[in-house]
């Protein structure tokens, strides 16, 4: 047990699952895979590249590439059809190249089975069955993470992960804010979702049936919101999505399409649902708490005045429904 080469992977094994962010986890990951098969390649010409998809339909993929320069914007056109037949069939793909060398694709797949990211490596010599076992260790880990990452019903983020991934978003809006460099001008929301009525779902169909139609709610979301809004249930009946936008008007039609989609949905034996919806602005010099209580006196609001609407915090103060939540202090309403 203490040869050199069992040291040097229980190393690696220690620093690869010394992570807890799934996308750092990708890259350390990569980086073990790289420095694992580069000392069974003698020439130069050796890459470890990790694929994200941005968009299956248009074959777009975004790159990080170890050991070489990234062969540009976009792989190549035979590469591509090759990552977006991975990404769909979830299946590892070899194959010899015209120069000698293997280019072998590795679909790391999330808890709920589906590809989140593909490992390409291109060498001479692929450890091919040390990789395997390698991405088993890592996808356990994974579930690890997700298990205590996400909500047992939904998947989706629970409420013990909140604080870290807006303190997350909220660090790095700061740290653009004071460099300056934030060329994008992306606003941040926060929005809280509450389903209407739903007591009375309960009490009419039983609980198993408005677990489902939590389930089905938690569904609509991660398939009408994109895959970088951060999707969170946060109690019983009560959901957030921390969105990015280029503008207000993006915020107001994204929701505005969550709550006609719901409003029209029909949930098996309990027909239609609606959901009242409060959000705010977040700036970067803003709390965790004071976002929460700004977007659920929104959501109050909404609540007080007919439901299956959207209130924006911001907009009531301004229209005077509201007074400014910072000259009122803190208000404790759920
Ligand atoms: P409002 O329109 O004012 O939001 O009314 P409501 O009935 O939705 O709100 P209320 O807060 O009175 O009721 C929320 C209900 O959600 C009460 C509780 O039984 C139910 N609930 C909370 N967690 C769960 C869960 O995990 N599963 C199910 N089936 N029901 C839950
Ligand atoms: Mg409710
Ligand atoms: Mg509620």
């Amino acid at each position: 047990m203490n040869s050199p080469e069992i040291q040097i992977l229980l190393t690696k094994l220690i620093s690869l699952t010394n992570e807890r962010e799934v996308a750092v986890l990708e890259l350390s990951l990569a980086q073990t895979l790289f420095d694992l098969i580069a000392p069974l390649n003698v020439d130069a010409h050796k890459s470890v590249s990790i694929y994200h998809v941005k968009d299956l339909v248009k074959l777009e993929f975004t790159e990080v590439v170890l050991g070489k320069e990234p062969n540009g914007p976009e792989p190549l056109a035979d590469l591509k059809l090759r990552l977006a037949s991975c990404f769909s069939s979830g299946e590892v793909f070899s194959c010899e190249q015209s120069h000698g060398h293997t280019l072998a694709l590795y679909p790391l797949n999330n808890s709920t089975g589906s590809t989140s990211a593909i490992i390409a490596i291109e060498a001479s010599v692929v450890p091919h069955e040390a990789i395997l076992m390698l991405l088993k260790i890592f996808q356990n880990f994974t579930c690890l993470i997700n298990d205590n990452e996400r909500d047992a019903l939904t998947n989706l983020l629970n409420r013990k992960t909140f604080e870290a991934k807006i303190n997350k978003v909220l660090s790095a809006m700061y740290q653009a804010t004071k460099r300056k460099d934030d060329k994008s001008e992306a606003l941040h929301y926060l929005a809280v979702f509450d389903i209407d009525f739903f007591k009375k779902v309960n009490d009419e169909y039983g609980h198993l049936i408005g677990d489902e139609v939590l389930l089905l709610f938690a569904q609509l979301m991660t398939q009408t919101f994109r895959d970088t809004d951060l999707l969170f249930r946060f109690g019983g009946e009560e959901f957030i999505g921390v969105f990015e936008c280029t503008s207000h008007v993006d915020i107001d039609n994204v929701l505005e399409r969550f709550r006609r989609v719901i409003s029209h949905f029909e949930f098996p034996q309990v027909g239609k649902v609606t959901v009242s919806i409060g959000y705010t602005a977040i700036s970067a010099y803003d709390a965790s708490n004071h976002v929460i209580d700004r977007a659920d006196l929104a959501l109050y609001y909404a609540k007080n005045n007919g439901r299956n609407r959207i209130c924006n915090y911001e907009q009531l103060v301004a229209d005077g429904s509201l007074l400014d939540n910072k000259k009122e202090g803190h208000v404790e309403l759920f």
